[in-house]
């Protein structure tokens, strides 16, 4: 996985970055208004990060990145739909970036919803039912059943986007794009970088 990281320059960042904010030395880049100016005629991201809406893991922070820097898709469980595709495919076909982080987190609570198999309300269900085959997948697995499916939900989400993305298996085979599920762990701060 270090080679794996230092060969990646994009991946480097990231990783650079989620150190700094566990240590408290945040450098807060490009946040400037000479950065927004620099930004007007167009961006160019280094990363995209499929994220939960979780207030608790909001990617420029726990990167340590500013403007223009991160296309972010945030959505409750970090699983994947038809718009999340769309989204994900316009930042790689259309704005050229060429790293997907897809990144879950500790204590979320759409995985513990869909663990729970409650009775919910209003559009809930569907947000439930995209865990089903992660949900089957850790069956009986020993250990944090949250965790394990937290966990299998972000290399299934990672596994789906390279095989159903268009264009994705081609550029994924070619070393043209590079797609990393990762998990946030809400107490110390880490991001880890999962393998798929
Ligand atoms: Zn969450």
């Amino acid at each position: 996985m270090k080679d794996f990281v230092a060969n990646n320059k994009h991946l480097k960042k990231l990783v650079e970055g989620n150190k700094r904010y566990i240590a408290s030395h945040l450098q807060h880049p490009d946040q400037s208004s000479e950065r927004r100016f620099e930004l007007k005629y167009g961006q160019h991201p280094f990363a995209i990060i499929l994220g939960c809406s979780d207030s608790r893991v909001p990617p420029e922070v726990i990167f340590d990145q500013g403007l223009g820097d991160l296309y972010v898709v945030r959505v409750a469980g970090n699983v994947l739909d038809e718009v999340v595709m769309a989204s994900i495919e316009y930042a790689v076909l259309h704005v050229g970036v060429s790293l997907i982080m897809v990144m879950g987190h500790s204590q979320c609570g759409a995985v513990q919803a869909a663990c729970a198999h409650e009775q919910l309300e209003g559009s809930l269900p569907a947000l439930v039912q995209a865990f089903n085959p992660v949900l089957e997948q850790v069956k009986g697995q020993p250990g944090n059943l949250a965790e394990n499916v937290a966990l299998a939900n972000v290399v299934h989400v990672a596994e789906k986007l390279k095989q159903t993305g268009v264009h994705f298996l081609k550029m994924f085979d070619e070393n043209q794009l590079t797609i990393v599920p990762a998990y946030y762990d809400i107490d110390t701060g880490k991001v880890e970088l999962l393998s798929e």
